[in-house]
C-alpha cells in the first residue's frame, strides 16, 4: 500500500539534507520600533533587528497608513462582502484603483489579493485570449509570472537574463503578424538588478509587440510619485501593463494591474484569478490607498532609504565583504553555499540578534546562496555598523570567501 506521510517525510528530508528546508522564523514587529521586532525563541522572547524585510519604507507602521485603517475598520467592518462578481466593488477598492491609475499614469487600474495572483492571472488572462500569441519572458522572471504564463497555454520563448540582443532574436524568429507579449521586471528582487525597460520597450515598438512590466520591487520607491522605474523613466505610455505590489513599498498587501480601460477591462472581465475570489478587505484597500497617496506627495523616505542604502553599501564594501554589484536598493550579499548561508544566518540571529533569512536554491541558482539585505529609512548609523562587525566577524569565524 502506497504510505503518504512516508512519502511527504522523504520529500521534506531531501530538503534538510540539500539545507534547503526552510524555517521562518516567529516575529512580531511592533508599532513604532521597525526594524526592532520581538524574536519568540522557544519560550524565551529577546529584541532583534531585521535587515530583510520588503517593506522597504517603513510604510507598514506609518500613522498615515494606520490611521486610515483605523477610521475604515470602524466605518466599514471588516470584509468587503465576497466575490466582486456577486457582491459589487466595495467603494474603497474603487477609490485604491484611481489612485493607482492616476499615479501609474494609466487609464484604468485593477487590484488583487496579492501581487502573486496579479500576475499570474493578469498573464493567463492575456495569454489565452490573443490568439496564437507567444510569449518573451525573461530568464529570472519570479514564479507568479512563470505560472501564468504556464497556464494560459500560450507559446513561451525565455530570453536570457536582461540580455536584449537574445530578445531580438528571439523576436526576430516569429511572423510580424503574430500577436507578441514580452514580460519582464523593472527590478529583480533576487539580484538587485534593473530590467533594460527602455531598450524592451523600444524593441517591443519595433516588432509590435505588448510589454508587461513586474514593478512590485519599485513601485512607491521610484518615480516622483512613486509610480516605479516606467515612471521614473519617463515610459509610462510605452509600457502597455505594470504590475505593482502593495504589500513591499507600500507596506500593507496586495497587488494590482494598470493599462490602458481595454486591457484592464479584459483582465476583469476573463481572469479567472480575479473573478472568483473574495476581494480584499476594504481596511487593507484603505490602508494601500493612505500608503499610495502618502508617498505620491512625499519623497523623504525614498531620499532617507536611498541615504541608508548608499551607507549599508559603503560600510559593508570597505569591509571586504562580497555584495554583489548593484544600483538599487536591495543589497545581495553572497555565501555560495546552502549550509554556510544558513549558518551565517542562525549565527546572526543567535549570536547578534540580527535577522536575514539565507536565500538558497531554488530561489535563486546554486553556488549564489545568499543574504538579501534590505535597508530601510528607520535603520540608524548605529545599526549599520552593527550589521558590517557583526557580519565581519562571522566571515572570519567560518573562514568565508572575501571580495576579491
Ligand atoms: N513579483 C515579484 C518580482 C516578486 O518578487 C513577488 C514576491 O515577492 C511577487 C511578484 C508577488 O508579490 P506578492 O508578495 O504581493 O504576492
Amino acid at each position: 500500500m502506497f504510505s503518504y506521510d512516508k512519502h511527504f517525510e522523504t520529500a521534506l528530508e531531501t530538503l534538510r539534507r540539500e539545507n534547503r528546508y526552510r524555517i521562518f522564523r516567529e516575529l512580531a514587529r511592533e508599532r513604532g520600533s521597525f526594524p526592532r521586532a520581538t524574536y519568540f525563541d522557544g519560550d524565551r522572547t529577546r529584541e532583534i533587528v531585521i535587515w530583510c524585510s520588503n517593506d522597504y519604507l517603513g510604510m507598514g507602521q506609518h500613522p498615515a497608513v494606520l490611521d486610515a485603517m483605523h477610521r475604515c475598520l470602524d466605518e466599514y467592518g471588516a470584509g468587503a462582502g465576497g466575490t466582486r462578481n456577486i457582491s459589487g466593488s466595495h467603494h474603497m477598492i474603487c477609490e485604491l484603483e484611481r489612485e493607482l491609475a492616476a499615479v501609474q499614469q494609466k487609464e484604468a487600474s485593477l487590484v488583487f489579493s496579492s501581487g502573486y495572483v496579479a500576475n499570474q492571472t493578469a498573464l493567463q488572462t492575456l495569454g489565452s485570449i490573443l490568439p496564437d500569441v507567444i510569449i518573451f519572458s525573461d530568464g529570472l522572471n519570479h514564479a507568479s509570472m512563470i505560472e501564468g504564463i504556464k497556464a494560459s497555454k500560450a507559446e513561451k520563448k525565455v530570453f536570457r537574463h536582461n540580455d536584449v540582443d537574445h530578445l531580438h532574436e528571439l523576436l526576430k524568429q516569429e511572423k510580424s503578424s503574430r500577436p507578441k507579449l514580452i514580460a519582464f521586471e523593472s527590478v529583480y528582487s533576487m539580484d538587485g538588478s534593473f530590467g533594460p525597460t527602455q531598450e524592451i520597450v523600444e524593441l517591443a515598438k519595433r516588432y509590435n509587440a505588448l510589454t508587461f512590466c513586474d514593478e512590485t520591487h519599485a513601485v512607491g520607491l521610484y518615480g516622483k510619485c512613486g509610480g516605479g522605474i516606467v515612471e521614473a523613466l519617463g515610459l509610462s505610455n510605452e509600457v502597455d501593463v505594470l504590475q505593482g505590489g502593495l504589500g513591499k513599498g507600500f507596506g500593507v498587501v496586495g497587488g494590482f494591474v494598470s493599462g490602458t480601460a481595454s486591457i484592464i477591462d479584459v483582465i476583469r472581465s476573463y481572469g479567472s484569478g480575479f473573478i472568483f475570489t473574495t476581494t480584499m478587505p476594504p481596511v487593507v484597500a484603505a490602508g494601500a490607498l493612505a500608503s499610495v497617496q502618502y508617498l505620491r506627495h512625499h519623497e523623504e523616505e525614498r531620499y532617507q532609504l536611498f541615504d541608508r542604502v548608499e551607507r549599508v553599501r559603503r560600510s559593508l564594501t570597505v569591509a571586504g565583504l562580497p555584495l554583489k554589484e548593484t544600483t538599487s536598493h536591495i543589497l545581495p550579499l553572497v555565501v555560495g553555499d546552502s549550509a554556510h548561508c544558513s549558518q551565517v544566518s542562525k549565527l546572526l540571529l543567535e549570536d547578534y540578534d540580527l535577522y536575514i533569512q539565507p536565500i538558497n536554491y531554488p530561489t535563486v541558482p546554486k553556488g549564489t546562496e545568499r543574504l538579501r539585505i534590505t535597508p530601510t529609512p528607520q535603520h540608524t548609523d548605529e545599526d549599520t555598523q552593527k550589521l558590517t562587525d557583526s557580519l565581519t566577524a562571522i566571515w572570519a569565524e567560518l573562514a568565508l570567501q572575501v571580495a576579491a
